[in-house]
């Protein structure tokens, strides 16, 4: 079997990653396989700058395929905030629910039609001999008034998706699957995994 080295020292991200390809017959790595790799500084200025980046340069680190994801939340009545920053607002020892916090704080007061936001994903496949595709997916939805759920991870339990009537931390991790932005571009990048696996 093909190693597919993941590149994510995320652990919420990695679940997630790793069930969505479960049914392809990669041997799967993830960054803790290669604890010698130096981190890939994030400094793109887009999501499919920064995927790109982490994606090319662990497969030429490794000599294997690569997958990386890079994604983010965007608030429309914070002009798009935080997204490509999303994992780093309040820096980098902040904790999930202190983002969340921030992000009500700074909601404060904004109407129920007003709070709407979407989590966008860019997944990046590379390969050793500099190949590389990306592929991308959306989830709409509202900031919820208060944090709720806990499941899935990061701004999970403030993200409300209406068709559903629940936040995403209130979800199955299938149910998040289906819906999510990760779910979705990974759909999409699939056939090109799949052509790849042999
Ligand atoms: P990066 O792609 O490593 O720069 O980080 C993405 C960040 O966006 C995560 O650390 C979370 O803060 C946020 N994020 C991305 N996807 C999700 C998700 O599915 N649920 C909750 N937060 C997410």
């Amino acid at each position: 079997m093909r190693i597919l080295v993941v590149a994510t020292r995320n652990e919420g991200k990695f679940r997630e990653l790793r069930r969505l390809l479960e049914d392809l017959p990669f041997d799967l790595r993830s960054l803790w396989d290669y604890p010698h790799l130096p981190p890939v500084v994030e400094e793109g200025s887009t999501y499919v700058e920064n995927a790109v980046r982490k994606a090319l340069a662990v497969a030429r680190a490794t000599g294997e395929i690569s997958l990386a994801d890079d994604s983010g939340l965007e608030v429309d009545a914070l002009g798009g905030d935080p997204g490509i920053y999303s994992a780093r607002l309040l820096g980098q020892e902040a904790t999930d629910a202190q983002r969340n916090a921030e992000i009500l704080r700074r909601l404060a007061g904004v109407p129920w039609e007003r709070r709407t936001a979407r989590y966008r994903a860019v997944v990046a496949v590379a390969l050793p001999d500099g190949t590389v595709r990306t592929f991308e997916g959306t989830c709409e939805g509202r900031i919820a008034l208060a944090p709720r759920g806990s499941g899935g991870f990061g701004y999970d339990p403030i993200f409300y998706v209406p068709d559903l009537g629940r936040t995403v931390a209130e979800l199955l991790p299938h149910e998040k699957d289906r819906v999510s932005h990760r779910g979705k571009a990974m759909a999409q990048a699939r056939e090109f995994l799949r052509s790849l696996a042999g």
